[in-house]
């Protein structure tokens, strides 16, 4: 692996909410967690852009904080004309909310994802769907870059996604949601997505596939932990 195509991993909060009192972990805090990849050049990679903002039946649910996608690359010292591309773990509000804020940019998406995400009542269309959003719709596992490499995680969603990128150390895994947490992954008690999904078989099958990987590190869009594989191991 050369270094030109080395990414470095930055995690970002891509905004918070508060568990409603008819989910799991009624009153606790929720977290998304977006990710920026950064070449060695300069060039942007983003993966997930986090919650919409300004949606009354969302807002009175969920109360979420926002953070604006501008307001979180410029923290990382970056600005959104760097993104050369993007992707979306899956279509729902809390991770593609902001997709309108990267107008004219590709952003890759599973065939299943876009047809599903044109139900009514799947994702806020106004946010997914702004004035320039731009899909390239694939099916299954795509080298999107060179060193970014999608792979087709079905299970949270019918379209989910995940990444695998080269870095300088190695292979990391951005799992997106579909393992809920750093618990879940190790198999421990804790937050876990498994027992509300429609297609339990699926999902699993999804969190073998991940596991099998050679990450040697793993990051979630719903915790802001991470596993090191090499000294906790997986399954
Ligand atoms: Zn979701
Ligand atoms: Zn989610």
């Amino acid at each position: 692996m050369g270094d030109a195509d080395a990414w470095e991993v930055l995690p970002f909060d891509a905004g918070t909410f508060t568990f409603p009192d008819d989910e799991p972990w009624p009153g606790e805090q929720g977290v998304v967690v977006a990710h920026l990849l950064r070449a060695g050049d300069g060039r942007l990679f983003l993966f997930d852009t986090g919650i919409g903002e300004g949606h009354p039946a969302l807002d009175a649910r969920y109360d979420p904080v926002e953070r604006p996608l501008p307001d979180a690359l410029g923290e990382l010292g970056h600005g959104i004309e760097q993104v050369v591309a993007a992707t979306n773990c899956h279509l729902h509000a809390d991770h593609a909310g902001q997709n309108h804020h990267i107008p004219g940019i590709p952003i890759y998406v599973q065939r299943a994802e876009r047809e599903i995400a044109s139900t009514p009542g799947y994702t806020v269309p106004a946010w997914i769907d702004g004035p320039g959003v731009t899909y390239a719709a694939i099916d299954g596992d795509t080298d999107v870059l060179p060193g970014i490499r999608i792979l087709s995680t079905p299970g949270h969603s019918p379209g989910h996604q995940s990444l695998l990128v080269t870095t300088r150390r190695g292979p990391v895994l951005l799992a997106g949601q579909a393992v809920y947490s750093r618990e879940e992954w190790l198999d421990r008690p804790g937050r876990e997505g498994r027992s509300g999904v429609r297609d339990p078989a699926r999902y699993e099958a999804s969190l073998r596939r991940l596991h099998a990987t050679a990450a040697i590190r793993v990051h979630f869009a719903h915790d802001r932990a991470v596993v090191d594989v090499a000294s906790e191991g997986g399954l």
